[in-house]
């Protein structure tokens, strides 16, 4: 019998099984609210689970979380969004669940890894992936090894300040990437469409408002690119995410701002590309580890 894994992503909206096999491909998938209890969410991830294996053999389960994780990986430590779920014994409630081994990590690791492995940043040496969508999150992987720091992850590298004099951000910081490109704030600005998908189609018809947005956003990208380049210095840099769909909206904007921006050898050398796996990646690098 063929053995695969199980990759799962708890978003704060929403949470996906999947069935990943060894060649990174989602084979079953489900999605469902995510709720906000922990019992209920644990039995609805194990149904889940239960119909996406079927007759399938499991090695175990990947578990991506939005937020940081304790260093011990076992529980979510902060996430203002999930904080009915910090501090609850995740991993091993998981483990108890499925009766199989699990693995706990970032969401936005779990998408940078399985662009790694799988798509977008196969290849490299130091790759930098932004994950943008609600929220903005951003991995990094050197050498094969995620980095982390704080919270399991790169701390809040998505907060890094692209605009002094920008708009206040939730953090309590202001003019963070992450205030200027989330959902909400394209949504609010571009005032055509309830998403951040209404905004994209509609700015593909031509609504100029919602292109212009789409652009500041991709801009702002651009320069939270730069900035962390200085501290990491990627080869490649990875936009995933929602946002990431809006493409030739997004990322050359992304790209020129980048290059206007960053230091002269990052100027020529680094490459600024769109994530290949779509919102496949937080499952399949979720169930990464688990695979051969
Ligand atoms: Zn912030």
């Amino acid at each position: 019998m063929t053995q695969v894994a199980l990759g799962v992503d708890i978003g704060g909206t929403n949470t996906k099984v999947a069935l990943v096999n060894d060649g990174g491909d989602v084979a079953e998938m489900e999605t469902f609210p995510t709720g906000r209890d922990q019992a209920a969410l644990i039995a609805s991830i194990r149904d889940a689970a239960g119909r996406c294996r079927s007759s399938a053999s499991i090695r175990g389960a990947g578990v991506a979380v939005a937020g940081f994780i304790n260093p011990a990986r076992d529980q979510l430590s902060y996430n203002p969004n999930l904080d009915w779920l910090v501090g609850f014994p995740l991993r091993d409630a998981m483990a108890d669940a499925l009766g199989a081994t699990v693995a706990l990590e970032v969401d936005s690791n779990a998408s940078c890894l399985g662009e790694y492995r799988f798509g977008a940043g196969r290849g490299s040496r130091r790759f930098l992936c932004l994950v943008a969508g609600t929220g903005l999150g951003v991995g990094m992987i050197i050498d094969g090894a995620l980095v982390r720091f704080m919270g399991e992850c790169i701390g809040d590298a998505g907060h890094v300040v692209v605009d002094a004099n920008g708009p206040e951000c939730p953090c309590g910081g202001r003019g963070c990437a992450e205030a200027m490109v989330s959902e909400r704030t394209i949504v609010q600005n571009a005032h055509s469409g309830a998403t951040l998908r209404h905004v994209i189609e509609n700015a593909r018809n031509g609504n100029a408002r919602a292109v212009a947005e789409l652009a500041a956003a991709g801009s702002a990208l651009g320069i939270a690119m730069a900035s962390l380049s200085q501290i990491f210095f990627p080869d490649r840099i990875a936009l995933a995410g929602g946002l990431a769909e809006a493409e030739d909206l997004v990322i050359p904007a992304a790209e020129a701002e980048f290059r206007r921006t960053v230091n002269a050898e990052a100027r020529v050398h680094v490459a600024v590309v769109k994530a290949t796996l779509g919102w496949r990646a937080t499952v399949i690098g979720a169930a990464a580890p688990l695979l051969l």
